[in-house]
């Protein structure tokens, strides 16, 4: 397993300095919990100094890109059959050189997420975060195995959603086979 830690942060994002890998899915514990692939995650991390029109005030400090695209297989969440994921992240951080500084960076920044610099960067890590984040649990088939469906009690109607396939209560079963009072 290759080495894939960023030690010093800053000079790789100040240098413009850039890596990319391919990484098995299977080198990614977390993901490869609830993720399989035939392909390996490709990735790509490249500094940067960001400039003023991307955010005013990050204007001038170190900045990283990151881009990943993955074909995971995860449990559909509606048949629990293998479904496919195609997973695209384009995501940059800002570097702040302490955690004080990074902790009172707005946690609502959809542009950049905080990094802190004096850590080195676990890139598997980093790869397994964005991934988690990505795949959507919730995520289903656009229509289901219609006998998958079935095994679960489940039945396919048009909308491509599933309804709960009624059976017949104990209580019924046993009324239909009494006589009726009525009867005679
Ligand atoms: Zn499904």
């Amino acid at each position: 397993m290759a080495d894939l830690t960023i030690t010093d942060i800053t000079a790789f994002g100040r240098g413009k300095q850039m890596l990319a890998g391919s990484t098995p899915v299977g080198e990614l514990p977390r993901v490869a919990a609830d993720a399989s692939a035939d392909s390996p995650v490709e990735w790509r991390i490249e500094g940067e100094i960001i400039e003023r029109g991307d955010a005013p005030e990050y204007s001038g400090q170190v900045g990283l890109r990151l881009q990943l695209t993955a074909s995971l297989s995860v449990a559909c969440a509606r048949c629990l059959e293998p479904r496919r994921a195609e997973v695209t992240v384009e995501r940059r951080y800002v570097v702040f050189e302490t955690d004080e500084a990074a902790d009172a960076a707005p946690l609502d920044d959809d542009r950049f997420d905080p990094v802190v610099a004096r850590r080195s960067l676990d890139l598997r890590e980093l790869l397994e975060d964005e991934l988690l984040l990505a795949v959507d649990p919730a995520g289903v088939h656009e229509s289901c195995p219609p006998e998958a469906l079935a095994r679960l009690g489940l039945v396919p109607v048009d909308e491509g959603v599933a309804r709960i396939e009624e059976a017949p209560s104990a209580f019924d079963v046993l009324r239909n086979l009494r006589p009726s009072r009525d009867e005679g």
